[in-house]
C-alpha cells in the first residue's frame, strides 16, 4: 500500500520511516515530492487536527491515501502556547535554536514547567475526501532550565521525560519512538490500516 506523507521536515519523516514500516507490513510512504507536488501548503488551521486534515487533503490531490501530521509543544504555565505556532515560535520558521531561546525566556521565573507534545494524525482518502480519519498522541514531561543532550530536533533538548529520566535528546530514536507523541499516534493509525489493508 503506497501512501503519501504530506511533510517537508526531515526529521519528522525519519521517525515515521523508522515506525509504520514496522507495525504494518507492505506500506510504502512516498513524499510530497515523489508526488510532483511542489507547492508550499498553507496551514491556516486554528487546531492541531484543522492543519493536518489541511496537509492531507492537499497531498491526497496526487490520488493516493495520505496523511497529514501536525505537532507541537503545549506548556501548562503557557496557556497552552507555543501550541500550532510551535515551529515559528520566535518568528522564524524552523529555527529551532530562536525558539528554545525564546521558552526559556517566557517560562524564567515560573515555577510550573509541566508541558505536553501533541501529534495529531489527518488520513485522507482520495475517492472519500469528507470521510477523513483522526489519530492522536500526547506525551507528558518538563522543561528543563537548559538544554540537554545531542540528538532529535525542535524542543527535544529541554522535553524531560520523567519515566526514563531524559530529555528526548538524549534518547536513541527507537526510545523516543517508543514513548513519543508521534509513535503513539503513529500506532493507532497503523492498528487502522492494519483493518483496511
Ligand atoms: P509542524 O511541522 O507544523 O507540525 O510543526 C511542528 C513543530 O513542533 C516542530 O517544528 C517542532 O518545533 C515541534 N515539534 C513537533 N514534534 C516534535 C518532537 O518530536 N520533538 C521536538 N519538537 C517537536
Amino acid at each position: 500500500m503506497k501512501i503519501v506523507l504530506a511533510s517537508r521536515n526531515k526529521h519528522k519523516i525519519e521517525e515515521w520511516n523508522a515506525t509504520l514500516g514496522k507495525y504494518v507490513d507492505g506500506v510504502e510512504l512516498l513524499s510530497l515530492d515523489d508526488v510532483g507536488i511542489v507547492d508550499e501548503i498553507e496551514e491556516n488551521g486554528k487546531t492541531f487536527e484543522e492543519n493536518a486534515m489541511i496537509k492531507a487533503l492537499a497531498a491526497a490531490q496526487s490520488g493516493y491515501l495520505s496523511i497529514g501530521e501536525d505537532s507541537g509543544l503545549s506548556v501548562g504555565a503557557l496557556d497552552g502556547a507555543p501550541g500550532i505556532y510551535s515551529a515559528r515560535y520566535a518568528g522564524e520558521h524552523g529555527n529551532d535554536q530562536a525558539n528554545n531561546a525564546f521558552l526559556l525566556q517566557n517560562l524564567a521565573g515560573k515555577e510550573d514547567r509541566s508541558a505536553k507534545f501533541v501529534c495529531a494524525i489527518a488520513l485522507a482518502d482520495p475517492n472519500r475526501p469528507d470521510k477523513g480519519m483522526f489519530f492522536r498522541g500526547e506525551t507528558e514531561g518538563v522543561i528543563l532550565t537548559e538544554a540537554r543532550g545531542g540528538g532529535g530536533f525542535g524542543y527535544d533538548p529541554l522535553f524531560f521525560f520523567e519515566p526514563m529520566g531524559k530529555t528526548f535528546s538524549e534518547m536513541s530514536g527507537e526510545e523516543k519512538n517508543s514513548i513519543s507523541h508521534r509513535g503513539k499516534a503513529i500506532e493507532q493509525l497503523a492498528a487502522y490500516l492494519k483493518t483496511i489493508k
